[in-house]
């Protein structure tokens, strides 16, 4: 703060959290994140709505689930009469309505069932949408679903400057729409096309293809080596397809396809930084943490003044 000269000891709304993810990013272990840096949604891992309450989507791992998880959803929905359900474009499901003290009470009944936050707030990874890919699509190359479960549950829980959505299709009819997401995979005869720069939102775009991998270890391996690329690179707030615009992809093909051990490298970093970010912010919650966030504000009433 000293260094970029800040003029008032707080930052400002823009600074802040900027620069809490710069920290959490570069010293993930010795840098102890601060909530009061974090816009609302990030600080009560839910998303509030227009009329105040917030909305909570669990992981569904590749957008897979059972019907364990969705009679603990439905138990979920009925005994807090949460007036909305929603499948949502990430292939999870969202509940809709919750009271902002209800939040801890809602999450203890979901990790009960073994769910854990889906980070649908959060400037992180979100979703690994996919295909039923070869273990039941005629058409499939690769396990698809497998992939996109494997790369969840490796990169769940991480920080990015934006937030980072990825898809896994099974073969080039691209049924998971990996071509429009930050990374997508398209699997093919030979292996794993490597897809990453699509944007389906403010901006339409079609992704890049960054690569080829031969086998899914490799294909895990550049993926994750392009988020810590991106993670240590990019503007805090930047879209991947932003970054890589200002980058050029030559330059990121070079450090994650072409340089092997500048591509280990950041894979090892990435490694290291999930053994202090994949602590599931639900639990932590339903155990007391930051107790005070869900406190109801004083109900105020009107009172007839004493003549
Ligand atoms: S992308 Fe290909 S493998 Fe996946 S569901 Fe569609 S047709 Fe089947």
């Amino acid at each position: 703060m000293q260094e970029l000269e800040w003029k008032t000891s707080c930052g400002c709304a823009k600074c802040r959290p900027a620069l809490n993810y710069y920290l959490v990013c570069d010293w993930p272990d010795e840098y102890a994140d601060d909530y009061q840096s974090r816009f609302i949604n990030e600080r009560v891992h839910a998303n509030i709505q227009k009329d105040g309450t917030y909305s909570v989507v669990p992981r569904m791992w590749g957008g897979t689930t059972s019907s364990k998880e969705l009679r603990a959803i439905a138990d979920v929905v009925d005994k807090f009469d949460i007036p909305a359900v929603k499948v949502t474009g990430g292939q999870r499901i969202d509940m809709l309505g919750i009271r902002k003290e209800d939040l801890p009470a809602v999450w203890a009944d979901l990790g009960k069932a073994g769910f854990v936050s889906g980070q649908a707030y959060a400037k992180g990874l979100r979703t690994v949408k996919t295909c039923v890919g070869n273990t039941w699509c005629r058409f499939g190359t690769q396990d698809s679903t497998g992939l996109g479960i494997r790369l969840e549950k490796f990169m769940w829980g991480s920080w990015t400057p934006a937030k980072l959505k990825l898809a896994v299709s099974g073969c080039p009819r691209n049924c998971a729409e990996a071509t429009c997401k930050d990374i997508g995979i398209v699997c093919v005869d030979s292996g794993y096309e490597i897809h990453f720069a699509g944007a389906a939102g403010l901006d339409i775009r079609g992704t890049e293809v960054l690569g080829h991998a031969a086998t899914e270890d490799e294909a895990l391996e550049i993926v994750v080596a392009l988020t810590q690329m991106y993670r240590e690179q990019a503007r805090y707030l930047e879209r991947i397809y932003k970054w890589a615009k200002r980058i050029g992809t030559p330059e990121i093909r070079r450090q994650i396809i072409e340089d092997l051990p500048r591509r280990k490298a950041y894979f090892d970093r990435f490694v290291a930084s999930q053994r202090f970010a994949q602590v599931d912010p639900w639990s932590e919650r339903v155990s007391g943490k930051d107790k005070h966030e869900f406190k109801p504000m004083a109900v105020v009433g009107y009172q007839e003044a004493a003549e």
